[in-house]
Order: structure tokens, then sequence, then C-alpha cells
């Protein structure tokens, strides 16, 4: 049954109604960097996420989602606007998104939905299409962030990844029209870099090696040179800033007391408090990998706060709820931490969705779905209609347990920030169910992976006898994606440095 206070709505189109016949509504639980490696449900042998794994067991759970350019705010934007990024104008983290522009909230608020943001925003402009917004200045910090309304800034003192959820519950408790549909988004900070754990979770895994990713000593052979030529290795690059400690090698006598401090001369780390090579590259892995996991615990903590509250409040039974980060992530994969690449562990990105009644529970799907996809998914489960010029696709078949047969077989990434920091070239490439071939055009060469052979990505056969028909099928299916997204050509000069690896094809 429709509610009178709903009728009013209709001429703008239908809102959805759950099978109890109240509106639906969406929770959007969103962090920053979170590598699906490092998710139970996503099989991780490093660490446990039970209340993730909670919304996966009760509903659907991706296994092929991307994104179309791996880092932060053009990830953001991407969603907000359902177009890739040379339309919606965020090609990197340095713009300010154009928040004029049509955006999913606006295009709820216009279909009766109160919309609300807290949390990580990351897009420099005002959040635009919010009935209410508090959110962290820039990156925001993991302890006392200041927070931004519209009417000004005030700092808040706790841990960050709680203090969102706090604001969140509020909202819900307190603030919200109940006489209308939510779409509400809480987005973290974590775990982000530098990595900084909540108190609670500093010790945990102190006592546990957390495993090693296969690829952790890769030596970048057999491609095309621009993973060799990058600046975010953990055994180079991460810094004594992210690691919170000065690494255990070459100490001064400062230093040495400093690490004398933290661990205590009798603990056995400590005895090796000059550690070089493969045993230096160890530490830091363990160092780094350690307090990413715990600003996860953290994450999977207070998800499971909201999720409680859902229950208690009888929202849950029409409310969806969707767990996604911005991009993924390298734990130690190919010896990295960050992202930016279009190879897998930061091309893919996690997400699930529990709509209850609608997603089979604990299912898992394989279509070759991304974050271009959500704002018109968004859009549909709240029965809104989605303009002509969105670029993505609804996932409201697939949730349904259905598989169209006319889904996309291929998917468009494309990479924009270089110059800038970690140091990784242009690219743009086509990923198949099998195949990516990827052009680093601003070096002028190509790379070719065979997936169900080389699921690590360690072997470009581009150029190598015997895929000659592949390669001119890859490139015709990347020139017929970027005519369809209608991507412009770049003409910005090739930039050379003195590490710009040679062409090779
Ligand atoms: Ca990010």
């Amino acid at each position: 049954m429709v509610k009178p206070y709903l009728l009013s709505l209709l001429p703008l189109g239908f809102i959805s109604l759950q099978v109890s016949g109240k509106p639906l509504n969406v929770l959007f639980i969103f962090t920053d960097d979170h590598a699906y490696q490092a998710i139970s449900a996503y099989g991780s042998n490093r660490n446990k996420t039970p209340n993730i794994d909670r919304l996966a067991e009760e509903g659907m759970l991706f296994n092929r989602a991307f994104v179309t350019n791996s880092i932060c705010a053009p990830s953001r934007a991407v969603i907000l606007t359902g177009k890739h990024s040379h339309l919606n104008g965020q090609l990197t983290n340095g713009q300010e998104f154009d928040g004029s522009q049509p955006t999913f909230p606006k295009l709820l608020q216009n279909h009766g939905y109160e919309t609300a943001i807290f949390g990580k925003w990351h897009l420099k402009s005002k959040p635009t299409g919010f009935d209410f917004w508090q959110v962290l200045l820039g990156q925001g910090p993991y302890y006392n962030p200041p927070m931004k309304t519209a009417k000004g800034v005030k700092k808040i003192t706790g841990y960050t990844t709680d203090i969102i959820t706090d604001i969140t519950l509020d909202w819900l408790k307190k603030k919200r029209d109940p006489e209308k549909p939510f779409f509400l988004m809480s987005q973290h900070k974590a775990p982000h870099r530098n990595w900084q754990p909540s108190p609670k979770y500093l010790s945990k895994y102190d006592n546990k090696d957390i495993p090693e990713p296969k690829t952790l000593r890769d030596s970048y052979k057999n491609r095309l040179g621009p993973a060799s030529t990058q600046s975010m290795t953990i055994d180079r690059h991460l810094s004594a800033h992210d690691l919170k400690l000065t690494p255990p090698h070459n100490l001064n006598k400062i230093q040495k007391a400093a690490w004398d401090a933290a661990y205590g001369p009798k603990n056995q780390l400590f005895k090796k408090a000059n550690l070089q090579g493969d045993e230096l590259l160890k530490w830091k892995y363990q160092r780094y990998v350690k307090d990413y996991l715990r600003c996860v615990d953290s994450v999977d903590e207070n998800i499971g706060r909201l999720l409680d509250y859902l229950e208690e409040s009888g929202l849950a039974e029409n409310t969806v709820v969707i767990y996604s980060s911005d991009q993924g992530w390298y734990l130690g994969e190919h010896g990295w931490y960050d992202k930016r690449w279009m190879y897998e562990e930061s091309f893919r990105t996690p997400l699930i969705v529990r709509w209850p009644g609608v997603t089979p529970p604990a299912s898992q799907n394989s279509q070759l779905v991304q974050n271009l996809d959500y704002a018109q998914t968004f859009l549909d489960i709240c029965g809104a209609s989605s303009p002509q010029d969105m670029q993505g696709a609804s996932l409201v078949p697939i949730l349904k347990g259905k598989k169209p047969k006319d889904w996309r077989k291929s998917l468009y990434y494309h990479y924009y920030e270089y110059p800038g920091a970690h140091d990784v070239r242009r690219h743009y490439g086509v990923r198949t169910d099998r195949y990516k071939l990827i052009h680093f055009y601003n070096i002028g060469g190509w790379e070719l992976y065979d997936l169900e052979k080389d699921p690590y990505e360690l072997n470009s056969l581009y150029g190598k006898p015997g895929h000659e028909k592949l390669t001119t099928d890859l490139k015709k299916e990347l020139a017929s994606l970027r005519r369809q997204y209608q991507v412009p050509e770049d003409t910005r000069p090739v930039t050379r440095t003195k590490n710009t690896p040679k062409p090779k094809n």
C-alpha cells in the first residue's frame, strides 16, 4: 500500500516499496583503500571481518567488482555521477569536484528521499545533493578530527572510525525525517595511509606473523617497465612516518634508544635491531600490514554497530545495506602498498549488497561490474529513473538473482595521475573475462596478460608469438569501449625522465 505522504511524490516516479509495504532505505558504507584481500568473506588469510561477513552471508558478494580509475577522489566522483573521469572532470586527486553537475543524491532528493553523508568526502568542493552532511577536511586524521558542516568546522575528540559511526547513528536515531525514506552514506577514512589504529586494537596481531603474498618479492621482469619505476614499494618507499617507527636498520644512538623504548632490550626483535635485506623487508611488511589490519578491525566493529542498530530499530527489513571501498589496494602484492594500477589488486574493489527478501543469501556473483554502475543501481533500488547520459548499468537485475544475457563482456580503465605521487605512469586498458590489455600511452608501450594462466600478472604476453590475433581483438575491443564512453585522445606530451623505461613495443 502506498502511504498518503508518498502520493504527492508519484509524479516524480514510484519510490520502491519493500515486501512489507514500507519504502526502501539505503545505507551505503564506504571505506578508503580497503583491499578485498583483507576481508574474510573474500577469503582473506590475514584477518577476520565478522561483520562484513554478516552482510555477505545475508546478501550478495561481487567477486569481480572493479573501479574505472583506481584512486580516491576520482572514484568518488564516478560513484556520484555515474560517468567516467573524463566526463565528470575528476581525473586526479588534485582537482576540485564540480558539484554543480547532476549526481545521484540530487536525483534522489527530487524523488522524495532524504539524503545524508557523514565522514570522508575528499572532493574539495562542498557536498551538494545532501540534506545533511558532516565531513572530514580533506584526508582527515585518525584521531580528534575537525569536521565540517554547512555551519562551520568543529573538532571532535576520539577515534575517527568510531566518530563517523556515532554521527551516522545519531542521525538515524534523532535527526532524520521518519516520514521519508533515506539514502545514507557513512564513509570512513580508514584504512587509508598512514594506518593509525584505535588504541583498543594496538596490540592485536602482536603474537602472530601475517602471511606474505606470493608476489612480495616481485622482480618486475617480463613486463614493459612501469612496474619497476614506481615509488610504492614496501622495501624502499615506506617511510618512518608510515611505520610509526624508524626501521631497525643502521640505527644511530638516538634511534636505538627509541627502538629500546618501543620494544625493550629483552624483546626478540630488539636483538635484530640492525636488519638487512630480506629481513628488513619482512619486518616492514609485518609492521605495515598489522597496522592496516588494526584499522580494518575498527571498520568491521563499527559496521557491526550499524547492523545491530538496523536490527534493533526494525529498519533492517526495509534497508538495503551496501559495503564497498573507493578502490582496492596492495597488501604487499608486487612488493607494494598503494593503488593506481590496472593490475587486479587495485583495479578490483569489495562490493557486498544485502537487500532483504531480494538478494539470495550468501550468493556470489562473477559478472564484470564497476563503480560506474553504482549511481544507476542506487537510483534503480529507490525506484528513480537514471539520466540517459549515465554510463553504467543498474545491478538490480543481478541483485535479484538474474543473469542478464546482454551484460557487458569487457571493462574500460583509465589512470591519469602522472606526474604524481608514487610515479605510476598513465595507462588505459581493457579487461575481459580472461585477458587484460594495458596501454601505457605515456610511454608508448603495451602489456597483455592471460589471467587464467597467469593470475598474478607476472608475464606480459604482448609481442610474443602466438598472441597476434588475441592482441588485435583486444585492441579492437579497447577502441570500441573508448568510442562508447566518449574518451578523448590524450594530447599531453609524453613525459620522460631518466627513470622512464624505454619502450619495448
Ligand atoms: Ca582511496
